[in-house]
């Protein structure tokens, strides 16, 4: 809350007329969207959200990139749904899957192990070359040199507002590096170790934390998340219980009872205090599946660093370390709150997990907004669909920035 307040703020309130916006200066910017053939369905459903809520009038080009080949019904597909120019990528080998140092026999087991204790994503190869793909390379991509910021898209992505400001011209005025729209805890078994070498990287390198380091530390006793000592009048249990303020604020999740919300069911030893200074990781990361950012943050030596050491370690192998955590460690250890953007006027979901900044049904503001989000299941899935449907249909001509 107080780096919200302090640091950031919605970029544009209101909707702005697109009209006028079309004519305004554009960043140097791209959609990004990594994928295979065989997703291709969930690719158009996610270009048509972009489009529709944000893209129709701003034309922003896209990068398709895949391991693979894209086939010609994908490429051709694709150009259907989209007047901006568009561009696929093929990722070289040295991107993608086992760099030479690896013995790809132990790495292999390790993988094979990960999937025998049912971590999630933990036993599929191609899953562990995707966010190793993600976490150091994708910005070398020779397609992406000529950008300097990015908007990450995956398949089955959907935006409920239409976003009539232009994210990353706002950014760029703003002095923003890394933007974001949810923030979740990761399941602890598939990075038991990622802090301890987060930790190790802040320290070898004598970085002071600027702030954000605090986000990914499980509180101590007494502290709110942001290092700031709890303020005895708003903890409950320092109120006398006839005090109507009690129940007020015993009702309103703290923060740090959020973020212990959802233990993993660990398999993988645990991470040992002892070796990070008594610093626990919250398990806090960005969701990556949306991200805009400034690509000159990866292509630094700084995360250049922070991505070999972390590779070497071989987490991406050994354990099944996401992109997410990786890039959120890493802002946490090289940027300040103030780098940071929290879009929290954008309603965006991604299979089960969605943030949506308004009253629409089942849904209520975000009191504690780095931490809210709604987890949906098939049901309310449905209903949800079939509100914003509605909303889009009796929208389509006009602008909606109802969400907000
Ligand atoms: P989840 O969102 O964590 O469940 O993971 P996804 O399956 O959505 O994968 C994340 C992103 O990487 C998506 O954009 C996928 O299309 C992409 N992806 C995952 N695995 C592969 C792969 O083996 N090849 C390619 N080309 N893309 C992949
Ligand atoms: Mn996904």
């Amino acid at each position: 809350r107080k780096i919200n307040e302090k640091h950031d703020k919605v970029f544009v309130t209101g909707c702005l007329d697109p009209k006028v916006q079309q004519d305004a200066p554009r960043a140097n910017a791209v959609f990004v969207v990594l994928a295979r053939n065989k997703e291709l369905d969930g690719v158009i459903e996610s270009l048509k959200s972009v489009e529709r809520h944000f893209n129709r009038w701003f034309h922003y080009p896209y990068v398709f990139l895949n391991d693979g080949d894209f086939n010609s019904t994908f490429k051709e597909t694709i150009l259907n749904y989209t007047s901006s120019p568009v561009e696929f990528g093929k990722i070289p080998a040295e991107h993608w899957g086992y760099p030479d140092w690896v013995d790809t026999n132990v790495a292999k087991e390790a993988i094979r192990k990960q999937g025998d204790a049912a971590i999630m994503y933990g036993g599929m190869e191609s899953y562990h070359h995707m966010c190793r793909f993600y976490s150091g390379f994708f910005y070398k991509h020779e397609l992406l040199q000529k950008y300097d910021w990015y908007w990450r898209v995956e398949p089955e992505i959907k935006y409920f507002c239409d976003i009539t400001y232009d994210p990353f011209v706002h950014m760029a005025r703003a002095n923003k590096t890394y933007g974001f729209t949810i923030a979740v805890k990761e399941l602890k078994e598939t990075v038991p170790n990622i802090f301890r070498y987060a930790s190790a990287f802040k320290r070898t390198h004598n970085l002071t934390s600027q702030g954000l380091w605090e986000m990914f530390v499980e509180p101590k006793e007494g502290f709110n998340q942001d290092g700031s000592p709890k303020k005895d009048a708003l903890n409950p249990e320092n109120l006398p219980k006839d005090d109507p303020k009690y129940a007020a604020e015993k009702q309103k999740p703290m923060p740090e009872d959020i973020l212990r919300g959802q233990p993993g069911a660990g398999t993988l030893p645990d991470i040992d205090p002892e070796a990070m200074d008594g610093d626990v990781y919250n398990m806090c990361h960005y969701w990556s599946n949306f991200e805009i950012a400034k690509l000159d943050f990866f292509r630094s030596q700084e995360y250049e660093d922070f991505f070999n050491m972390m590779d070497r370690s071989g987490g991406f192998w050994t354990e099944r370390w996401g992109d997410a955590p990786i890039h959120s460690l890493a802002a946490g250890a090289l940027l300040a709150p103030s780098d940071i953007h929290y879009f929290r006027d954008f309603g965006y979901r991604h299979t089960t997990i969605q943030h949506c900044p308004a009253n629409a049904p089942a849904r209520q503001l975000p009191r504690e907004p780095y931490l809210e989000r709604t987890t949906l299941d098939e049901k309310a899935r449905r209903e949800e669909d079939e509100y914003w449907a509605k909303w889009d249909t009796e929208k389509e001509n006009g602008v909606g920035c109802r969400c907000r």
